[in-house]
């Protein structure tokens, strides 16, 4: 059978202007079963041809006819294929991958077999048996002698089981007695059937081939046959392609490579897990610190209860040096029971005194917040005693000493947060109160406890406590579904008429709306989160890029390694999907660490008394985020390097 057909074969390469012919028309036909050597000066295209002929280069024209089928028609990738199937490499350099071992170096071209063709491949570790390396097969290509080396590449040609094996000067690099080794092995080979083309520049290896063709300025000048033999046997190439079927062990073996090209350059790999870790965890943070942000917010606006308005006298100061005092309005205990009586849609109101005072008892000292309150308070503010009651109308305008504590108070004084004071005895100011409730725990507020304080009726406060009649500020809640602005309105407008102030003074007092509060400190709250996440963005982006600039140096540090793995089969999206899953690794890898170290942060601001909140949903964003950055970022090297033509990415240096 013709394995070879080459009709007028033509090659010019093209220099930035020049044209470079190398060859002129080349017509040739290998039987199978030849051992065809062939020889010529330097320059003179005989590794072109080899390399057109073992499907790594494409010719400018003519036709190449491999086991009667034209291949030109044939798109890269079906070439490689081809290639993967049909045809071993041996080379000069050797050309093993030195981060792998001498038995992945030759199990290397079965990677990237379709899944159904792996019952052609040979044993890697029968041919290195045969080869007499059985005992180096865990060893690196480096730690043996060059005819070991070249031994190696021919095992690795030979495990897909090939039909024609071409070897370009296999022997240039060896010593005489490893010369011979080789050339025997490959004799060896031709006797059991398999076509050998091979470039040598010594002329007494032709003794050992079938046939000898001589090349000068890229023409055949000389084909002479030492001997004819060649078999009969016909064989079939599969040329039918399909896409290659997904197969986990190629999945795999992408993961292993990902892992081995990250271990042996630990210290670029850690850097670049180092910035996406610093992105990750960034995000982390500032997610859980925004989300924080927002809570406290929120918490602290409902636990002031809702549709609250807030009555406070005009600023004096706004008046400037005129006349102060016309401007300012000073809130009276009768202004919260005529308000309730005159003003619509108000549903509790209550005046607010507050001071501080000396409380004695069981033997200790305390100074702390006093606050004068009207009854309605406890549902205004929604603040019902845990223990006990909360005071009545009559006990207010009675006058009465009875108090609520707060559990710091009561552990200050009684020297335990769960001791129940019911019906004790303290004195505020060196008056005797009774104690009838405690108040409902409600934590920090910024820098102030909420806990530390007792609360008495507010006549009481005004007459037996703090001894003035004004107060600091009215709370009003409106009732549902009333308006805002035109309940605070009339609070104003009647404020002003009973006390008898031009209804022109308006910023005489002040109605704060709680509500319109909430919204901008909500607004605020998430605006601080926004610009908080888009810095951990940016330094993620950051991160990126680094990882982006690393993929192309080791891009183009591993061209070799890209142009052998092209030789032996492999395709366009194997080499993409090789560097893909690299930095998608890489990334992920990162965002893991970056999660870890992010939420150690967290657990100890948490501890410090930071208000933050990491959610399940943060953490799956920051991790999709870190994937999809190295997905981002390791496309464009990936794609530079699935594209490298073989034959270039191989002489790369
Ligand atoms: P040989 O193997 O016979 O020594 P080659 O086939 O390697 O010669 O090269 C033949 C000629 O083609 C040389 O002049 C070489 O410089 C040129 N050549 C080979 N490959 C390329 C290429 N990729 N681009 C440009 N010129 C090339
Ligand atoms: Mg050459």
């Amino acid at each position: 059978m013709k394995v070879i057909e080459l009709k007028n074969i033509k090659k010019t390469y093209r220099l930035e202007r020049f044209n470079i012919s190398v060859l002129h028309g080349i017509n040739l036909e290998i039987m199978q079963g030849e051992f065809v050597i062939i020889m010529g000066p330097s320059g003179s295209g005989k590794s072109t041809l080899l390399n057109m002929l073992g499907l790594l280069d494409k010719p400018t024209e003519g036709s190449y006819k491999l086991a009667g089928v034209e291949i030109l028609k044939y798109s890269d990738d079906e070439l490689a294929s081809l290639r993967n199937q049909y045809l071993g490499f041996i080379f000069q350099q050797f050309n093993l991958l030195p981060k792998l071992t001498i038995l992945e170096n030759v199990a290397l071209p079965t990677i990237y077999l379709d899944a159904k063709d792996e019952k052609y491949h040979e044993d890697p570790l029968k041919l290195l048996n045969i080869m007499g390396l059985s005992e180096r097969i865990h060893h690196k290509p480096s730690k043996i002698s060059g005819g070991q080396q070249q031994k190696v590449a021919i095992a690795r040609s030979l495990v897909n089981n090939p039909l024609i094996i071409f070897a370009d000067e296999p022997t240039g690099n060896l010593d005489t007695k490893s010369t011979m080794e080789i050339i025997k092995i490959l004799k060896d080979l031709n006797n059991s059937g398999i076509t050998i083309v091979m470039v040598t520049h010594e002329p007494e290896l032709a003794v050992y081939a079938t046939r000898m063709i001589k090349v000068q300025d890229g023409l055949i000048i000389s084909d002479e046959y030492v001997m004819k033999k060649y078999s009969t046997i016909e064989e079939e190439l599969v040329t039918v392609f399909k896409r290659k079927s997904f197969s986990l062990s190629r999945l795999k073996n992408y993961f292993i490579q990902a892992w081995k090209s990250l271990v042996g350059n630990k210290t670029r790999s850690i850097l670049s897990i180092l910035g996406i870790m610093i992105g990750v965890a960034s995000l982390i943070i500032m997610l859980a610190v925004g989300t924080g942000a927002k809570r406290s917010v929120e918490e602290r606006v409902s636990s002031l209860g809702s549709n609250l308005l807030i009555v406070k006298s005009g600023l004096a100061q706004k008046s400037g040096i005129s006349s102060e005092k016309d401007y300012f309005l000073r809130l009276k205990n009768e202004d919260v029971d005529d308000l309730r009586e005159n003003v619509m849609g108000i549903k509790f109101i209550s005046g607010y005194s507050f001071g501080r005072v000396q409380v004695v008892a069981n033997g200790n000292n305390y100074n702390t917040i006093i606050e004068g309150v009207s009854p309605d308070y406890a549902k205004l503010r929604d603040s019902y005693p845990s223990i006990g009651r909360f005071f009545s109308e009559e006990e207010d305008i009675e006058k009465k000493k009875v108090v609520l504590l707060g559990e710091v108070v009561i552990k200050e004084i009684y020297g335990d947060r769960k001791f129940n004071p019911i019906g004790e005895y303290i004195k505020i100011n060196r008056v005797d109160f009774q104690v009838i409730g405690i108040l409902p725990a409600k934590g920090m507020e910024g820098s102030y406890d909420e806990d530390d304080k007792v609360i008495i009726p507010l006549n009481t406060a005004l007459r037996r406590v703090l001894a003035t009649n004004v107060l600091n500020h009215i709370d009003v809640q409106v009732k549902d579904g009333e308006n805002m602005n035109a309940v605070s309105e009339s609070i104003i407008k009647r404020l002003l008429f009973t006390h008898r102030m031009s209804p022109m003074k308006t910023d005489a007092v002040r109605v704060i709306n709680m509500v319109e509060i909430q919204k901008i400190m909500s607004s605020v709250a998430r605006t601080f989160s926004l610009l908080l996440c888009s810095i951990a963005f940016i330094s993620l982006f950051v991160g990126g890029i680094g990882i982006m600039n690393i993929m192309f140096v080791s891009v183009s540090e591993r061209t070799k390694e890209i142009g052998l793995r092209k030789a032996v089969g492999a395709n366009n999206s194997d080499i993409l999907f090789q560097f893909m899953i690299e930095s998608v690794f890489v990334c992920c890898t990162g965002g893991i660490i970056g999660i870890l170290f992010g939420s150690s942060v967290l657990i100890i601001v948490k501890f410090v008394g930071w208000d933050v909140i990491t959610t399940p949903f943060s953490v799956i964003l920051a991790f999709c985020f870190s994937g999809f950055t190295g997905f981002v970022f390791g496309v464009w090297p990936a794609r530079k390097a699935s594209r490298l033509n073989p034959i270039e990415a191989l002489r790369y240096d």
